[in-house]
């Protein structure tokens, strides 16, 4: 098959990547020409364990292409996957679906022959009906099905994700668009990963569904017993994504709640139960450079140093969007730290969102003379660092595990005064 990925970013190089190893041939669009130049050279602009070799190995083979230009790509392509950002709607919380509004223009003028459109982007309900009305306007001769096929990727795991999954969900009524989709798939499905088609609308729902769903289901025409089945698949659900911590963060988590929460409101079946998970994580985040205070027993850090160990929202990723470490650090500063943090991947991208802070080259550096030291992000080589080492570098023993990455006792009986998350003092 051929495939057409427009957007290059986190989900459509790894998809992309990942179906030319299934054996398709696939082209790589975006509009970014420093993105495509960099991949030209053979450089990956993100940062997700495994994706050099995987980007090298069928750029080799000749199945793997990048180019500022789709125009060719999609002409030829059996199916064209929309996989842009779709960021929160400034002033409204809604999602922002002008670029995928803008890639179905792009595509409508484009597309010969049967073609099917892929929606991978986090979307809202109605928003394929919306690309089959763009497309059908700017071309209404087109011969095309869209599809919707969320992504339901991990950073940091997203080659194992894709290629491993719990299932594929794929949205779609039209025999022809299925034959496309399940031949596309067609290596997972020999590994039995259930391919669980459903309607357009309902796949939509799938992506951003939770509990309170079936009101919101009934009101814009899903089915809620397939949408549990959805999200049933999925084995993160449960104890393994328990984890106490500073809030959630990340590309997608914090901007598909809020967006779920104005799409159930628009439709009148709110969501209350995520719009409080919203408040509390906001809160939450907020919450945490208090913590830092009430340990130090000052409100007023002036004069204060304070070292950070991981400012992306999770670890083996160099992903800094919505991380609590933007609301953490800059609260910090305010109350008058100096703050000095460090991050395997992350650094050169927090360092433009975070200008006071300063970053150093390791995690010893980031001890070096503090008041105490934060962990915000819980990267392996935080895992075992060296206790004694710290103690002498820090002014005093103090260290905050916002990840609850130490044990209490062993941290007391270390030296520190010791903070962590829901462990007692
Ligand atoms: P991203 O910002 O990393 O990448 C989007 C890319 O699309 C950018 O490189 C941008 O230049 C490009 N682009 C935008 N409009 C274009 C156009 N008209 N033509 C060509 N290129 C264009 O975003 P992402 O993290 O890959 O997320 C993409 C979508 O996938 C979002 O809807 C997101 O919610 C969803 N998603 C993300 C993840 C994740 O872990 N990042 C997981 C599942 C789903």
């Amino acid at each position: 098959m051929r495939v057409a990925m427009i957007g290059t970013g986190y989900v459509g190089l790894v998809s992309g990547a990942c179906f030319a190893d299934f054996g398709h041939v696939v082209t790589c669009i975006d509009k970014d020409p420093s993105k495509i130049e960099r991949l030209g050279r053979g450089e990956i602009p993100i940062f997700e364990p495994g994706l050099d070799d995987l980007v090298a190995r069928n750029v080799r083979e000749g199945r793997l292409f990048f180019t500022l230009d789709g125009a060719q790509a999609i002409k030829d392509a059996d199916a064209v996957f929309i996989a842009v950002g779709t960021p929160t709607r400034r002033g409204d919380g809604h999602a922002d679906l002008s670029y995928v509004y803008a890639a179905a223009e792009e595509i409508a003028g484009l597309i010969e022959g049967f073609t099917v459109v892929v929606t991978k982007s986090t979307v809202p309900v109605g928003t394929g009906d919306e690309v089959e009305a763009i497309i059908k306007k700017t071309n209404p001769k087109a011969q095309f099905a869209v599809v919707s096929n969320p992504e339901f990727l991990r950073e940091g795991a997203a080659i194992e994700d894709f290629k491993r999954p719990d299932r594929v969900v794929v949205g779609t009524e039209d025999e022809r668009a299925q034959a496309v989709m399940r031949e596309l798939y067609r290596p997972l499905s020999l590994n039995e990963t259930p391919i669980v088609f459903t309607g357009r609308r309902t796949s939509e729902l799938i992506k951003y569904a939770a509990n309170e769903m079936a009101d919101l289901c009934e009101k814009v025409g899903a089915d809620v017993q397939q949408v549990a089945r959805g999200i049933g698949l999925d084995k993160r659900i449960g104890g393994k994504f328990l984890n106490a911590g500073p809030g959630y963060g990340g590309s997608c988590f914090p901007k598909d709640t809020i967006a779920l929460v104005r799409t159930a409101q628009q439709y009148g079946a709110p969501v209350k139960l995520i719009e409080t998970t919203v408040a509390v994580n906001d809160a939450r985040k907020k919450a945490m450079a208090e913590k830092v205070a009430a340990v130090l027993g000052t409100d007023d850090l002036t004069g204060k140093t304070i070292g950070v160990l991981g400012v992306t929202f999770k670890p083996n990723t160099d992903d800094m969007r919505d991380a609590p470490s933007l609301d953490i650090l800059p609260a910090l500063l305010a109350k008058g730290a100096r703050v000095q943090a460090f991050d395997p991947e992350g650094a050169k991208e927090a360092a433009h969102m975070m200008p006071g802070v300063s970053f150093v080259a390791g995690p010893y550096e980031a001890a070096q003379d503090a008041d105490a030291l934060v962990i915000i992000t819980e990267w392996d080589q935080f895992r075992a660092l060296d206790l004694e080492r710290l103690k002498t570098l820090l002014k005093a023993p103090v260290v905050v595990d916002l990840r609850n990455v130490y044990k209490p006792a062993e941290m007391v009986r270390a030296g520190f005064t010791y903070a962590s998350i829901g462990r007692g003092a």
